[in-house]
C-alpha cells in the first residue's frame, strides 16, 4: 500500500465504489477507506430498484401531513421521530420547505436525466467481464395499487412520468396479471414503468470491488478520522490505519458523510433515513417483474436467487435498531403477493439501513466551498443504487476539471 494517492474516497457503499472505478478509468490513483462495508452500508440490502420511475422527490406536497397522521401508527410506512437535535430540526424545516409543486416540477427533468443516464451506465457496467451473475434486468416496474387513494397516487404519477417523456402505460387489474401473471391478491391496476430496471446489490458490489482490485484500485479497512489541510485544500487524509497524502479528497460516507464535512467546516445536510428489508431464498423467482405496492410502500424485486420485499422510512437518527412491528407488514405482503414464500417469510431475519435523505430529494454532487479540493458524493436517499454510476461519471469528471456530462449545479453541496 502507498502512502501518496490522486484521490482517497471516504466510503465503501455503491457511491464510493462507482466512484472509483469512473476515475480509475482516468488513470488517477484511487485509495478506498470503509470502516465497515457490506456491515453498516445501505449499498447492500436494499431493493436493488433501477428506478427513472423515482422522479417525483420525497419532499413533495402532503408528505409531512402523511408523516404527522402515521406518528402513532407502529405499522406506518413513514415515521418521524420527534426530535429536538438541531440538525435535525433544521433538516425537517428544509423538507418541509421543499414541499411543493414548484420544487416537484423543477426536480422532474433533474431527476429523470440523471437516472437514465444512470441505467444506460449500469449497462456498460454491467457488460463487462465478471458481472455476468448480478441480475441486470431490463423488466421495468409495476406500481401496483388496490384502493382508489392509491390507483389516483399512481395515475397522477403516470401523468408527469408521461409528459416528462417517460415510457409508460396504465394497466387494468387483468393487463397487470397477463404482464405478470405471478402475482396473487386482489388488484385494481397497475402502472407499467418500462424504462425501469433491477440489479442484486450485494453481487454488483462485489463484482465492481473485484473489477477495481484487479484495475488497481486500493482498499483500506479503516475510518477516516481527520483531515491535514494547506489553506482551504486538504493534503492529507488522517485514519485509524495512518495518514496518506492525497490530491483530491470523496466524502461518499452515506448518512456519515456530514460527520466528515463538519471536519472541514461544511454542512451537509444529510439525515439517515432507515428501511428494512426482507430476502426470501427462492431457487427462480416466479415474480419476474419488480413491484412496489403503493398502498403500503413497500417493494419486491426479484433477484437471482431470491425475492427480497422492502419498505419504511424512518426518520429516528442513527438509531440502527429494528422495530419488527413495521418490518410485519412487509412480511405480511410478502405472503399476500407472492407464491412459495409463507414457510419461510417469518425465519429470515429484517435488515435494515440507512439510506442518505438530503432535505429537496437530490443528491450532493460537487466541491466543499470550505475545501475546494474535496468533494461530496452523498444524499441519493432513495436512489443511491440508481444514481450510483451517473454520480461516480460526473465525479470523475469534475476532478479532472473536464466539463460535466450533466449540469451539477442543482447537486451543490451549499445550496441550502
Ligand atoms: C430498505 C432500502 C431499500 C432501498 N432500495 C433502493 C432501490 O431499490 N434503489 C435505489 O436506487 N436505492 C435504494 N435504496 C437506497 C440506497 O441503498 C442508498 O441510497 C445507497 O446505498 C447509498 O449509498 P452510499 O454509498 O451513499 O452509502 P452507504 O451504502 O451507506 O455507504 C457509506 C459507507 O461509508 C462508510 N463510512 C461512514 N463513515 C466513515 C468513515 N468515517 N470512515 C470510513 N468509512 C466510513 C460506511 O461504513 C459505509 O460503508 C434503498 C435503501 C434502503 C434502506
Amino acid at each position: 500500500m502507498n502512502d501518496s494517492y490522486d484521490v482517497v474516497i471516504a466510503g465503501g457503499g455503491v457511491v464510493g465504489l462507482c466512484s472509483a472505478y469512473y476515475l480509475q478509468k482516468t488513470g488517477v490513483s484511487v485509495l478506498i477507506v470503509d470502516r465497515g462495508r457490506y456491515s453498516e452500508a445501505a449499498s447492500t440490502g436494499n431493493a436493488g430498484m433501477i428506478v427513472p420511475s423515482h422522479i417525483v422527490p420525497l419532499s413533495a406536497p402532503g408528505v409531512i401531513a402523511k408523516g404527522l397522521k402515521w406518528l402513532m401508527n407502529p405499522e406506518s410506512p413513514l415515521y418521524i421521530k420527534p426530535s429536538a437535535n438541531p440538525k435535525f430540526m433544521k433538516w425537517l424545516w428544509l423538507f418541509q420547505k421543499h414541499c411543493t409543486a414548484e420544487h416537484v416540477a423543477r426536480s422532474i427533468p433533474i431527476l429523470r436525466d440523471l437516472s437514465l443516464m444512470s441505467r444506460d451506465l449500469f449497462s456498460d457496467v454491467c457488460a463487462l467481464p465478471g458481472f455476468e451473475e448480478v441480475g441486470l434486468a431490463h423488466d421495468g416496474l409495476l406500481m401496483l395499487h388496490r384502493s382508489d387513494y392509491a390507483k389516483k397516487d399512481n395515475l397522477e404519477l403516470a401523468d408527469l412520468a408521461e409528459n416528462a417523456g417517460l415510457e409508460i402505460s396504465r394497466l387494468s387489474a387483468q393487463e397487470t396479471m397477463d404482464l405478470e401473471p405471478a402475482l396473487k391478491s386482489e388488484l385494481t391496476g397497475s402502472v407499467f414503468f418500462k424504462q425501469d430496471a433491477s440489479i442484486h446489490p450485494e453481487r454488483f458490489m462485489r463484482a465492481l470491488e473485484s473489477h477495481l482490485r484487479a484495475a488497481g484500485v486500493h482498499f483500506l479497512d479503516a475510518e477516516v478520522k481527520s483531515f491535514e489541510r494547506s489553506g482551504g485544500a486538504v493534503h492529507a487524509v488522517g485514519t485509524t490505519k495512518g495518514r496518506f497524502s492525497s490530491k483530491h479528497v470523496v466524502l461518499a460516507a452515506g448518512s456519515w458523510s456530514p460527520f466528515l464535512a463538519s471536519k472541514l467546516g461544511s454542512a451537509i445536510a444529510v439525515q439517515p433515513a432507515k428501511g428494512y428489508s426482507i430476502t426470501v431464498p427462492v431457487s427462480e423467482p416466479s415474480l419476474k417483474i419488480p413491484c412496489i405496492l403503493t398502498d403500503e410502500k413497500v417493494t419486491i424485486t426479484p433477484m437471482p436467487g431470491c425475492l427480497r420485499f422492502g419498505g419504511t422510512l424512518a426518520l429516528q437518527g442513527y438509531d440502527n435498531s429494528i422495530d419488527e412491528r413495521r418490518a410485519s407488514p412487509i412480511r405480511r405482503l410478502a405472503e399476500t403477493y407472492c407464491d412459495g414464500v409463507d414457510k419461510v417469510v417469518d425465519k429470515v431475519p429484517t435488515w435494515a439501513g440507512f439510506r442518505p435523505a438530503s432535505p429537496d430529494g437530490l443528491p450532493f454532487i460537487g466541491a466543499l466551498p470550505a475545501a475546494p479540493n474535496v468533494f461530496a458524493a452523498t444524499g441519493h436517499g432513495m436512489m443511491g443504487v440508481t444514481l450510483g454510476p451517473v454520480t461516480g461519471k460526473l465525479i470523475s469528471e469534475l476532478i479532472g476539471g473536464g466539463p460535466a456530462s450533466l449540469d451539477v449545479a442543482p447537486f451543490a453541496s451549499d445550496r441550502h
